[in-house]
């Protein structure tokens, strides 16, 4: 059965470790992240972005595959099932499909509107049992064919929405989507610093967390970030195993053409790849 997030974030935050947050493509990406998460005893967050969801064929759809995958599994680790950089519409029909936490990423708005509709998406989802992440300031990079020009968050306008009760706070240190630039800067610990004072210890979420450098994450792990978002290190992983099969040519000998036997290795690195990020960021051993 699904959990809200907030137990887990909050016993991340106490513990100093931080919960990995999955995105989730498909059937076998979800099954990857859920044996890599039973095998290590690590909390979870599995997410999908609105488009992602639309992809496996809608909300509904992700819901009873992740909970028939949690039964059919035997997973004991708690898993809560969110939504990434969800809309105002989005974030409720959320809600309303069984998803146990949201993401509403007002970020986009004026503060204001941005104060306004996170007030409401956390009123109702917390009537729920739902629990909320908001975001204050852009995130760099490219999530859903929109791109942020990446920015450092106000501490002043994290203060704002986390005094609405929000469970989680994503905010702009620094990071981005996607794979980073050579040329990049880095996360900004005082920003992180200030803005974790601002917000009296509320839990962090890091987003991008691909590739960004363990000592950079786990610096930020000290400083209060305690979800931290994986999307592109596992399509990298998955695409690379993929790849190396193909180009072996072992699509072409006897039935390697099976799906079931194509999609294998991009699975099996998915697994490992997950693994050693539970471990990374401390949440490997957390689920008792
Ligand atoms: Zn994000």
């Amino acid at each position: 059965m699904l959990v809200s997030a907030t137990e887990m974030i909050n016993k991340a935050h106490e513990g100093h470790y931080a919960i990995p947050a999955f995105n989730t493509n498909n059937l076998e990406w979800t099954q990857c992240i859920l044996k890599a998460v039973q095998e290590t005893q690590t909390p979870v967050m599995i997410q999908t972005s609105e488009s992602a969801a639309k992809y496996m064929g809608g909300y509904k759809m992700v819901v009873d595959m992740v909970n028939d995958l949690i039964d059919s599994m035997g997973i004991t680790v708690p898993v809560a099932l969110h939504l990434d950089h969800g809309t105002y519409d989005g974030a409720k029909a959320c809600i309303e499909a069984g998803y146990s936490s949201v993401m509403f990423d007002g970020s986009h708005y004026s503060i204001e509107e941005n104060i306004e509709k996170s007030k409401e998406i956390i009123a109702l989802a917390h009537s729920k049992g739902v629990s909320v992440e908001c975001e204050v300031g852009g995130i760099g990079g490219t999530e859903d064919g929109v791109t942020s020009a990446g920015e450092l968050a106000d501490p002043a306008e994290c203060k704002a929405i986390a005094d609405l009760g929000v469970d989680f706070l994503a905010a702009g240190i620094g990071n981005i989507h996607g794979k980073y630039p050579a040329d990049w800067a880095g996360l900004n610990f005082e920003r992180l610093g200030e803005i974790q004072a601002a917000i009296n210890g509320k839990p962090m979420v890091l987003h991008g967390g691909s590739g960004i450098p363990f000592e950079q994450t786990s610096k930020a792990v000290s400083l209060g970030v305690s979800k931290i978002n994986i999307n592109t290190e596992l399509q990298l992983v998955f695409a690379d195993a993929t790849r190396k099969y193909i180009e072996a040519g072992k699509d072409l000998e006897g039935k390697g053409y099976d799906p079931r036997k194509l999609l294998k290795p991009g699975c099996e690195a998915i697994v490992a790849k997950a693994e050693e990020l539970c471990k990374a960021f401390g949440a490997a051993g957390k689920a008792n």
